[in-house]
């Protein structure tokens, strides 16, 4: 039963009790009672005029002696109490409010601390009468509250280590980047090395098991202001606060020095390496700055440390975000560029050594930028290599080139052309189709083209490689190793490979003088080894007479080099070489060998 008025002290209007009232008063309190969370009537000035049973229950059940206040009890002092925030202030407010008719309903969630731990209680208030009397319910929404709870931590929280997630990362760094007082905060960005490698060959619950693993020994290492989480996949960033350059190196470490140890990995112990990317921004550079932009930088500087051979440390610095957008134009114009065919093609020629006579060029693409002028392929192939733009640039230079072999056999030039091919277009399988395309539309017999790759593209693969060598060979077409010496193919790669040339490369033909006696002695043993392979020999970028007749003298099949002459336009080519057959000798040749 809900405790009754009338104790000394109370207002007049509940003292006094007629019949009528009285029967009133009776269904009111029905009416508390019936009500599960504890409940007061209250007069204008607070005070408890009745009191449900389940407040009555209250006190006890929560073990808080303050909730034990009965009739006539000051309620309002008891709520700036229990709420107990500085907001609770306001809530006495919204109450007088109330109960002066100036707002209709109270309504809020708050904490209150009981022996059992924190409940959350929704209070709910409303106005009785003109008298100013008000009904306060408290109703316990802990469990709502716990499970709301519960769902928001998930939803902040990656699954698999517990660590904050990519959305939680962000809300943290940005608040802290938001911070008045923050001096600099740096963000680690941590990449496994080869984690693909784990999932691939050991499963995907052990690569799970590694992510926990790694992320349990992140958080021990790192500092306990700072925060460790997961973007997903296998990479981590830490957000260092407080943590300048000097900071954030030392961060570096710690989290590198995680992979000392080998992981246990199905049973087996496996040593990994990370390559981690460090950004950091000072107090002057926060203005503005979003918490993507510096997990960009940190992303951008790991990248960068991977590309360097991994295991690595790298900082962000702006120059790397300037590359980056450097080369993403890049991509876009040559796209457009070789749609448009903005691209040429300028001709090196080969000398046969044995007779002087020139009988080949290669082929060498430039592109003729409207802005920036003729740019050397070491500004665009790469960048065609990463962007998936290889087989179409390489289909334009195969087209044309065939086209130009063509015309020059027409007019009487009767000349091989070689085209560079890269370990890209290797890799796509069509680069047996693309030839016999550009042969048939251009009407040029295969054995007129020679498709040069180099040493380290058939090292990549050299299965795939020898495949495709022998198909091209026996379609006519001849194919060389270009920069033999310059990578690390092993000589067991090199005898079982089905090519006809060698290109020895120009660091080994152009050795400084220091270095004569023993660059011939290597010259010499790769032609050597050229001719006990059945392959014919090309001694790439010779620039000086003297080496000229050392590649002669050593028995190569044949130079190039700007000794011989440039790379030229096709129409420069044809010049300089009607210019040799009014000679009728190879002038450089009577010089380097005479
Ligand atoms: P590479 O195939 O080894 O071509 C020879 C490079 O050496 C050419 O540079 C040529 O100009 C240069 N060179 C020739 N003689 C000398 C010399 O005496 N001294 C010096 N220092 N250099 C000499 P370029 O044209 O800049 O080409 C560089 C590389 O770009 C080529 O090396 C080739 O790997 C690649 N490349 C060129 N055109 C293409 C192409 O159409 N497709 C692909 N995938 N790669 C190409
Ligand atoms: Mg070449
Ligand atoms: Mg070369």
């Amino acid at each position: 039963m809900p405790g009754r008025a009338g104790g000394p002290g109370l207002p007049q209007d509940v003292r006094r009790r007629d019949g009528a009232q009285r029967g009133h008063t009776v269904v009111v309190e029905a009416v508390l009672d019936a009500l599960p969370s504890p409940t007061l009537l209250l007069d204008a000035e607070g005070r408890v005029l009745l009191a449900n049973s389940a407040w009555q229950a209250a006190a006890e059940l929560y073990g808080d002696d303050r909730l034990a206040i009965g009739i006539g009890g000051d309620y309002f002092g008891l709520a700036r109490q229990l709420t107990d925030d500085p907001g609770s202030l306001r809530v006495l407010d919204r109450l007088r409010s109330l109960s002066r008719g100036e707002r209709e309903l109270v309504s809020f969630d708050y904490a209150f601390a009981t022996t059992a731990g924190i409940r959350w209680f929704h209070l709910q208030a409303s106005r009785v009468d003109r008298a100013g009397q008000i009904v306060v319910t408290h109703t316990d929404i802990t469990s709502r509250v716990t499970a709301e709870r519960a769902s928001a931590w998930q939803a902040r929280h990656d699954h698999l280590t517990e660590l904050p997630n990519r959305a939680h990362l962000h809300e943290l760094i940005d608040t802290e980047l938001r911070r008045p007082d923050q001096p600099s905060v740096t963000v680690l960005f941590l990449d496994v090395d080869g984690f693909k490698d784990v999932n691939d060959s050991l499963g995907h619950e052990v690569g799970d098991d590694l992510l926990r693993q790694l992320a349990a020994r992140l958080s021990s290492r790192t500092r306990a202001e700072d925060t460790v989480g997961r973007l997903g996949g296998d990479e981590f960033v830490v957000l260092g606060r407080d943590c300048d350059a000097v900071g954030a190196a030392a961060l570096a470490a710690r989290c590198q020095s995680t992979f000392d140890e080998p992981f246990q990995l199905a049973g087996r112990s496996a040593r990994l390496t990370a390559s981690i990317g460090i950004a950091t921004a000072s107090a002057a550079d926060v203005a503005g700055l979003r918490s993507t932009d510096l997990v960009g930088d940190a992303d951008l500087a790991m990248y960068a440390a991977k590309s360097a051979g991994r295991n690595r440390v790298r900082v962000f610095s702006p120059e790397l975000r300037t590359a980056v957008r450097q080369k993403a134009l890049v991509a876009t114009e040559l796209r457009g560029a070789i749609e448009a065919g903005d691209l040429v093609l300028h001709y090196q020629p080969v000398l046969h050594l044995p007779t002087g006579a020139v009988t080949g060029v290669e082929a060498l693409v430039r592109w003729q930028h409207p802005e920036r002028g003729l740019l050397p392929p070491a500004d665009f192939v790469p960048v065609a290599e990463q962007n998936g733009l290889i087989a179409p640039l390489t289909r334009w230079v195969l087209a044309e080139a065939a086209r130009q072999a063509a015309e020059w056999e027409r007019i009487g030039l009767d000349l091989i052309v070689g085209v560079n091919i890269s370990a890209a277009h290797l890799a796509t399988g069509t680069l047996l189709a693309d030839v016999t395309d550009a042969l048939t539309t251009a009407g040029l017999v295969p054995e007129r083209l020679l498709l040069e790759l180099t040493e380290t593209c058939v090292a990549e693969d050299p299965e795939r490689a020898a495949e495709q060598f022998a198909a091209l060979r026996i379609s006519g077409v001849e194919v060389s190793i270009d920069d033999f010496g310059s990578g690390f193919s092993s000589l067991s790669q090199l005898v079982s490979m089905p090519a006809g040339i060698l290109k020895i490369d120009r660091e080994l033909v152009a050795a400084p003088v220091h270095r004569r006696s023993q660059s011939a002695a290597a010259v010499a043993a790769v032609v050597g080894l050229a001719q006990a392979c059945g392959m014919r020999s090309l001694a790439e970028g010779v620039e000086t007479a003297e080496q000229l007749a050392l590649a002669t003298e050593l028995g190569c099949t044949y130079a190039q080099g700007f000794h011989i002459a440039r790379p030229m336009p096709a129409a420069d080519l044809e010049r300089w070489m009607g210019g040799l057959r009014s000679r009728r000798a190879h002038p450089l040749v009577v010089a380097g060998v005479g």
